[in-house]
C-alpha cells in the first residue's frame, strides 16, 4: 500500500502542473461519472494530502477526496515535472501495475520513452489505460486514477470533517510540538499493542506497514507492548521520529530507515531495496544490529516485521 510519504508526493506533482489550471475531468470507466460532472471544467485550485488521503480544492470550493487504498494508482502522462532533482519524472504512483523489483520506492516508475509527451508517434491524450476510474487532465498533463478505495467529490464542510476524522500528520501540523504531545497522549491511554496503534490513521496518518516495522525498530520496542506501557517519552519519540523519516521519504520518494549509512552507503541504499531496511521484508535474515534471526508475525491480519532480540 502507498504510505504517507507516496501520497504528499502525489499532492506535490498536482501542484507543480495541475493546480491553477481547469481540468477536464471525465470517469473513463463510468463509476465515478456523477462526481466527474460536478468537476469538469473547473479550475483546480489547491492540492493537499493529510495521511494517506489526497484532497484536490476546485473553483467553487468542492473538493476531490482520494484514497489509493492497497491498490491504488495514478499514471502520469505528458507534461509532468520531475518531482526530485537530478531525476527522471514519474510516470506512475501508488501501487505498481505489476509486482517488479526496480530502484525506484514507495510504488513510483519512472517514465518510460514512450509516455515522454516529447514523442511525436504518441497521441495526445493518450487513450486511458485498462478501467480507469477518473481523468484529471489540463490540456498538457493527464493524470489517471485506477483501482482506489475512495473517489469522491465533498463539499468544504464534509471535506473539513474527512480531515478532522484523520490522525496527526507531521508533514501538515504546524505546532509539531504540541501535535507530539497530543500524539504521545493518544498512544499510551489504550492496551491496544503499540504496533497496532501506529497503523491507527485517527492517531498518527499515513503510517503504513513498512515505517511500522522500521519505526518499532529504531526505537528498539517490542510491537506487542501495550499502548499504555510505553513510556510518555518513548510515545513522544516515535512521533518525532515520524517526521524526520516522513520528510526524508517525500523528498526522496524511497523508505530508507537506516541512520547507520554513510553518504556513500546511503546513495547505494537509495537504489537497492534489500538496503533500505532494518527489518521489514527480512524474515529469517541476520538483525543487521545483533545476527538474531528477523521475525515476521500476523498483527491484525498484516504482516509485522521485528528483530526478537533488540525488541524486547
Ligand atoms: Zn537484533
Amino acid at each position: 500500500m502507498p504510505e504517507g510519504h507516496t501520497v504528499h508526493r502525489v499532492a506535490r506533482q498536482f501542484r507543480r502542473d495541475f493546480v491553477g489550471r481547469p481540468l477536464a475531468v471525465s470517469s473513463p470507466q463510468g463509476r465515478f461519472a456523477q462526481g466527474a460532472a460536478l468537476l469538469d471544467g473547473r479550475r483546480l485550485t489547491g492540492s493537499r494530502a493529510v495521511g494517506k488521503q489526497l484532497f484536490l480544492d476546485f473553483d467553487g470550493g468542492l473538493v476531490l477526496r482520494v484514497h489509493l487504498g492497497l491498490y491504488g494508482a495514478w499514471d502520469l502522462f505528458g507534461q509532468i515535472s520531475p518531482l526530485t532533482e537530478g531525476m527522471a519524472a514519474l510516470g506512475s504512483m501508488g501501487a505498481p501495475r505489476l509486482r517488479r523489483a526496480g530502484r525506484m520506492g514507495g510504488g513510483e516508475r519512472e517514465r518510460a520513452a514512450a509516455d515522454g509527451g516529447s514523442g511525436a508517434d504518441e497521441p495526445f491524450p493518450p487513450p486511458p489505460v485498462g478501467q480507469g476510474r477518473g481523468r484529471l487532465a489540463t490540456d498538457a498533463s493527464v493524470a489517471d486514477l485506477r483501482g482506489p478505495t475512495a473517489c469522491e467529490v465533498l463539499d468544504p464542510e464534509s471535506a473539513a470533517a474527512a480531515v478532522a476524522r484523520l490522525g496527526l500528520d507531521p508533514a501538515t501540523e504546524e505546532d509539531l510540538d504540541a501535535a507530539g504531545a497530543e500524539v504521545a497522549r493518544r498512544l499510551t491511554r489504550r492496551a491496544v499493542p503499540i504496533g497496532q496503534l501506529l497503523m491507527d490513521q485517527s492517531v498518527m496518518a499515513g503510517i503504513g506497514n513498512i515505517y511500522r516495522a522500521e519505526m518499532l525498530f529504531r526505537a528498539r520496542l517490542d510491537p506487542w507492548t501495550p499502548g499504555r506501557q510505553v513510556p510518555v517519552e518513548v510515545a513522544r519519540g516515535l512521533w518525532d521520529d515520524w517526521a524526520v523519516l516522513l520528510a526524508d521519504g517525500i523528498r526522496t520518494g524511497v523508505i530508507l530507515t537506516r541512520e547507520d549509512l554513510d553518504e556513500a552507503g546511503r546513495a547505494r541504499a537509495l537504489g537497492d531495496r534489500s538496503e533500505q531496511h532494518w527489518v521489514y521484508g527480512r524474515a529469517g535474515l541476520p538483525c543487521r544490529v545483533c545476527g538474531t534471526p528477523v521475525v515476521v508475525e500476523d498483527m491484525a491480519g498484516r504482516k509485522l516485521y521485528r528483530c526478537p532480540a533488540c525488541q524486547r
